[in-house]
């Protein structure tokens, strides 16, 4: 299996032949950066841990260099640092069981600038792959530019599938802004509160983030108990720990869909939602 970047890293945790790992692929994630795919979706990874008959891949599309540092990884030059973020995505692999973990090395410009030839072949190679029954990617109300990019980039390979090869579900989750700005009817819980040991373990193992003062680890777990406390007034919780998600599948489906006006009519919804509120309340 090979990517377009020379540093790009390949690595199966049980020794599988990566192209055949890869195709067994049932849930597959693409995040940006090390560390995202542990914050999007620990659901798909729960599906997965410790089962033979669902493989969950994992993608990180840049190559960590831009990245905050202090502490003892504040003298670290972007390589150091690169070798240190990779070798954390690789621990979370072994950790999380998972089936493939790529890591495809590319620079944040070039997931911004759209037409990248090497991304965009790499992006084919894996879509094209496997055959996953639930894709987890950016969502496109994310307020980080390199997560909007991503998930546009990887809606741009997953229409240039054949209509009967793409996923039947893809879903963009949450990072940098909440989902809980949707609607009940938009949103898509995904239940990230199964396996509540693992899913700290897998935050603490991006030291080189969370050593450095961002909490990520608190902050992600935090965030997941609350939106399932706060999501149904007068239920108890069901669900301990949820990952809001924006059900993308109708972009994938349906070509001639604008993302802007997909994303438009669901802060739309929002809107109507809060005013209905106030006029039936007399304001
Ligand atoms: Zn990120």
């Amino acid at each position: 299996m090979k990517f377009s970047r020379p540093d790009a890293d390949v690595f199966a945790p049980d020794g599988t032949p990566p192209g055949l790992a890869l195709a067994r692929t049932t849930h597959l994630c693409v995040g940006a950066h090390q560390d995202d795919i542990e914050i999007m979706a620990q659901a798909g990874i729960d599906d997965c841990h410790g089962r033979n008959d669902r493989f969950f891949t994992g993608v990180v599309v840049t190559d960590g260099a831009g990245s905050p540092r202090t502490g003892r990884y504040a003298a670290m030059s972007d390589g150091e640092m690169q070798a240190v973020r990779r070798e954390e995505q690789r621990q979370a692999a072994v950790l999380g069981k998972y089936n493939l973990q790529l890591q495809l090395a590319h620079p944040s410009a070039d997931v911004k600038a759209a037409g990248s030839a090497g991304l965009t072949a790499d992006l084919a190679a894996i879509f094209g792959g496997c055959r996953p029954g639930v894709v987890y990617l950016h969502n496109p109300a994310d307020k980080h530019d390199t997560h909007v990019a991503l998930f546009l980039r990887c809606l741009t390979a997953l229409r240039a599938l054949p209509r009967e090869r793409r996923p039947t579900r893809v879903l963009g989750c949450e990072v940098w802004r909440d989902l809980d700005w949707l609607v009940d009817a938009d949103k898509v819980a995904l239940d990230a509160g199964r396996n509540p040991g693992l899913a700290a373990a897998l935050l603490k193992v991006f030291d080189s983030q969370v050593g450095g003062g961002k909490r990520y680890d608190l902050a992600a777990l935090g965030r997941r108990a609350a939106h399932a406390t706060f999501h149904t007034s007068h239920a108890t919780d069901r669900l301990t720990a949820v990952t809001w998600a924006m059900d993308l599948t109708p972009l994938v489906e349906n070509e001639t869909l604008s993302v802007r006006d997909f994303v438009v009519a669901q802060i739309a919804r929002l809107q109507a939602d809060v005013v209905a509120r106030l006029a039936r309340l007399g304001a």
